[in-house]
Order: C-alpha cells, then sequence, then structure tokens
C-alpha cells in the first residue's frame, strides 16, 4: 500500500488514526496449502461468503486470500447506506427472468438490510448499524413528477406503502431541512453504518468462525483447484473470485469486471446549532438526484457525502486508483452540500477520499459457479453492494454447498456476462455515455423536462440511472 492506511478513507482514519503507527498486518500465506474453499478478496463478499459458509458448515476448512488488508476496497471506503437497492433496473431484471423473478430480487435484497442488522448483532459488530430508511429527495419538478410516478409503480408491482411513501415538503420538513425541496420519496429498506468497522468486525467474526484470513497475499492466478500467490498456491475444491472492482489484477480475468472510480468527502462534527438547522434527527440514508449524491449524518454528527462525477468516472484503461480526490470534485460536494443545507456553508472538511466500484457490461451483479471447475464469482455491484454483497455471500454459501434455494434461483444467479470491450473503445464509449447523461441531466433542470438524451444514454450503457 503506498497511501497511508488512515488515508484510504475516513471509516480508515477512524479505525486507524494517522498518528497510531503502523498498521498490524494479519499474516501473510508463506508456504502452499490445501483448503475445502479459499476466497480471494476481503471484502463483504469475500466476507459474507465465508461467514455464511462457516455458520452451514463449522467443519469446512474456509481459507480468504486478501492482496492489501482485510476491507482494503470498497468495503472500507463506501457511503454506509445499506439500501435495498440492487443494480439493474426492475425492467432489467423482468426481461431476464420475467416479473416474479424481478420482485423475488427486490425482496431477497431488502431482506438483506435486516440479514446484516441480525448478523452484527449476533457477533456484537460496533459500526452504528441504524434502520432508519433513506429519503430520496425532489428538488425540482422532474424529479417529485419521478418520485410520484415511482410510487404509483411500485403499487402494481405488489409494493405497499411499508416498502415507500411519498413525503410532501411539510412531511420532509418534519424530518430534514433541505433548501428548496419538493419533498421526498422515503423507504423504510435501508440502514446505515460505519462501513469500515463492519467490514473489519466481520473479518474478525469470521476468523472466530475458524477461516483463516491471509492479508497482503496477491493472488496472481484463478485455476480450476487452485489460487495462486507467486510461487505459492492454496488447493481447494472451490476457489471463489470476490475481487469486484479489482478484478483486472488477476491476467485472466482482464475486461469482465471494470473498476468505475468515484470520491467522497466527510465534514468535520457539526456544532448544535448546525444540527437544529437541518434537522436530520433520525440519521435517514439521503440521496438526491441531478447530480446524484449520497449523503450519511453519521452516529458521530459528521455528513458524508458522495456521488457521480461530473466527468467521466471510468479511467483509461481501467486504472483502478488515484491517490486524492481532485480539488474540483471536492469543490463540487462542498458546494452541493451548501446547497442542500445552506447552513453547512463553509463547514471544514476533514477527509477526502477515493474508490473503485466494478461494473459489468450489463450493469448488473452476478453470483455464479461452475460445478465443474470449482470456479465461483459474485461481484458487479455497481455502487450498490452493501446490501448486495450479503445477499450475494448468503447466495454463494447455498450454490457452494449444492443446496437449490430461493436464492439460488434469483436471476442474478448466471454465467458470467459478456466481456467489456477492448481499449481504446471502451474508454470512448464511457466517455460518450457519461457526457450525453452530463448534457441532458442539465437539459432536465432548465427545462423542467424528462430529457430523451439522458435516458438514452443510460439505455447504451444498459441501466435505469435513476435513483430507486
Ligand atoms: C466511495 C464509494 C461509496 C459507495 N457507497 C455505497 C453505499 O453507500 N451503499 C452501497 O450499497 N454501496 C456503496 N458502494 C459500493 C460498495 O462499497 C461495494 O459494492 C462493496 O463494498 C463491494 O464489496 P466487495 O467485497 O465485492 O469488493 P471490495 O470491498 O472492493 O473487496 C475486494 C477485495 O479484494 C481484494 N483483492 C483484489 N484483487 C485481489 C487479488 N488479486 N488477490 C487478493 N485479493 C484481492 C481487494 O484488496 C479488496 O479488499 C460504494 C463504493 C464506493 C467506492
Amino acid at each position: 500500500v503506498t497511501a497511508q492506511i488512515a488515508d484510504l478513507s475516513h471509516w480508515w482514519a477512524q479505525i486507524h488514526p494517522r498518528d497510531a503507527g503502523p498498521v498490524a498486518y494479519r499474516p501473510s500465506l508463506t508456504e502452499s496449502r490445501d483448503a475445502d474453499v479459499v476466497i480471494v478478496g476481503a471484502g463483504y463478499t469475500g466476507l459474507w461468503t465465508a461467514y455464511e459458509l462457516l455458520r452451514a458448515e463449522p467443519t469446512l476448512d474456509v481459507v480468504v486470500l486478501e492482496a492489501q488488508l482485510a476491507g482494503y476496497g470498497a468495503s472500507g471506503r463506501n457511503g454506509g447506506a445499506v439500501i435495498a437497492q440492487i443494480g439493474g433496473s426492475r425492467r432489467y431484471w423482468a426481461k431476464k427472468a420475467g416479473r416474479e423473478g424481478a420482485i423475488a430480487m427486490e425482496r431477497a435484497v431488502q431482506g438483506a438490510v435486516d440479514e446484516i442488522g441480525e448478523a452484527i448483532a449476533r457477533e456484537k459488530i460496533d459500526c452504528d448499524y441504524g434502520k432508519n430508511g433513506v429519503l430520496m429527495v425532489a428538488r425540482n419538478e422532474v424529479e417529485e413528477h419521478h418520485f410520484r410516478a415511482y410510487i404509483e409503480e411500485d403499487r402494481t408491482w405488489g409494493f405497499g406503502p411499508e416498502d415507500g411513501v411519498y413525503l410532501d415538503a411539510a412531511q420532509l420538513a418534519e424530518r430534514m431541512h433541505v433548501a428548496g425541496a419538493r419533498g421526498a420519496r422515503f423507504s423504510p429498506h435501508c440502514a446505515s453504518i460505519h462501513p469500515g468497522r463492519l467490514v473489519r468486525g466481520l473479518a474478525e467474526a469470521v476468523e472466530r468462525l475458524g477461516a483463516t484470513i491471509y492479508e497482503q497475499s496477491p493472488v496472481t492466478e484463478i485455476a480450476p483447484g487452485r489460487a495462486r500467490v507467486g510461487a505459492l498456491e492454496v488447493r481447494a475444491k472451490h476457489v471463489v473470485r470476490a475481487t469486484e472492482a479489482y478484478s483486472e489484477s488477476i491476467p485472466s480475468l482482464k475486461r469482465h469486471l471494470v473498476p468505475v472510480a468515484t470520491s467522497m468527502i466527510a465534514t468535520v462534527p457539526l456544532t448544535d446549532a448546525q444540527r437544529q438547522a437541518i434537522g436530520w434527527d433520525n440519521r435517514e440514508a439521503l440521496l438526491a438526484e441531478h447530480p446524484f449524491l449520497h449523503l450519511q449524518r453519521t452516529a458521530d454528527n459528521r455528513i458524508t457525502i458522495g456521488g457521480d462525477d461530473p466527468r467521466v468516472p471510468y479511467l483509461y484503461g481501467s486504472r483502478a486508483e488515484q491517490d486524492r480526490p481532485s480539488q474540483r470534485i471536492v469543490d463540487h460536494f462542498r458546494g452541493q452540500l451548501a446547497e442542500l443545507f445552506p447552513a453547512l456553508e463553509g463547514i471544514e472538511i476533514e477527509n477526502t477520499w477515493n474508490g473503485v466500484f466494478g461494473a459489468t457490461r450489463d450493469w448488473a451483479p452476478e453470483v455464479g459457479i461452475d460445478h465443474n471447475t470449482g470456479l465461483a464469482w459474485a461481484g458487479g455491484y455497481v455502487g450498490e453492494g452493501v446490501a448486495a454483497s450479503n445477499l450475494a455471500g448468503r447466495t454463494m454459501r447455498d450454490l457452494l454447498l449444492g443446496r437449490s434455494t430461493e436464492l439460488t434461483a434469483l436471476p442474478m444467479v448466471r454465467r458470467a456476462t459478456r466481456k467489456w470491450e477492448p481499449e481504446p473503445l471502451r474508454y470512448i464509449g464511457a466517455a460518450a455515455i457519461w457526457g450525453m447523461r452530463t448534457l441532458g441531466e442539465r437539459n432536465e433542470v432548465r427545462s423542467g423536462k424528462p430529457s430523451k438524451l439522458w435516458s438514452f444514454a443510460n439505455k447504451i450503457a444498459g441501466f435505469d440511472g435513476r435513483l430507486g
């Protein structure tokens, strides 16, 4: 790791402060060995898989190989919204698996929000879990129209008021004081967490159940029956790939899951006056559109904010990371924060950081296994992976144990999706799509009407692109 551990994210800066000295890594793999299952990657996906597998079959010998340290990736850097959303739109999943399949996906990811809460309580993981729902705030007519229509559509799919309601401006103001808000869509299916403490606590829970996690052990090759770390290897019947946005670190996985870069910032703790001015007593997750933003009020009273970069977030050649967010993007988030909550104008920013999430070519997650080779894979949550990775972990457990369950029947269980285009086509495509989206978004805000350009760009990209 070139950057200091504390620079990885605000969450890491809290877990391992800058003045805390070198971090204590777990031992790395020093000799080849056998196992029943070897999992590559110690983020939520790998760790939930190990956790669920060992709870179901405590005698299994499970090894996790991690290139850096548990929680190094998106799992230690995200916005902490355990949101019941899954990549791919409702229509996308319905096309793949019919209406029932799409509904089953949504219900399953809703269930994951509670599953995570239960596991956190069971394992006594101190990570500020609070299931307070999510508010998707409408700041203009198009958004209001869209959110109201979404609730109406919900009803036709069998989702009731217990799944989502539209709050008008007065109802929203009882919860939170967003400047110029016309209302919000509220869903109770979301919790807020300290993502870093969850991933670190989960790693310890997995070890208590008997798994061995090797850190600083980058896998260089995955093949049937083995995961290689340079000259060493772990031999196992099943090899699970849980490397998400970093999958291209393994040469055979090029062009499958590409990394999409995204940045975040965290403020200093709010003063009492600022707290009162913004309301927000319940720690709901907060989302906004135009531009897309996600915010958390942390248990220690800071605001974290992240979202779309108005410029292309995809780095040429899938370069995974830049060390720090640019001043431009930090200013963008600060400006948006002050627009939402004028009382926070000029608030000091304590931490800024970058992360990457993984995207499949069809912008929807996948979980799968090839029983002939013993190779298995999960990931591609396209930025909505905190709840979905728990669902993936439980699903992977059933696949590895050869069980046919409701989870293994979900449409996200499938063969690996088609590959991305090689460079430079991939970058040109990403830049064109992002450019059209940005322009379309501006048009929507200016004209107050849904933008055809925006819908078109999203269609080519293969995702719905709207909140919810
Ligand atoms: C800034 C940011 C904000 C986000 N906000 C949210 C949010 O609020 N809500 C939400 O639902 N989702 C959010 N996401 C997405 C979510 O964090 C991810 O979908 C999720 O954490 C993915 O978990 P994972 O375990 O699959 O991947 P990761 O956590 O990235 O883990 C992959 C692990 O594999 C390791 N690895 C990679 N290559 C190798 C190798 N060759 N050998 C061994 N190990 C390897 C990495 O070091 C890493 O630890 C956000 C993502 C980012 C980046």
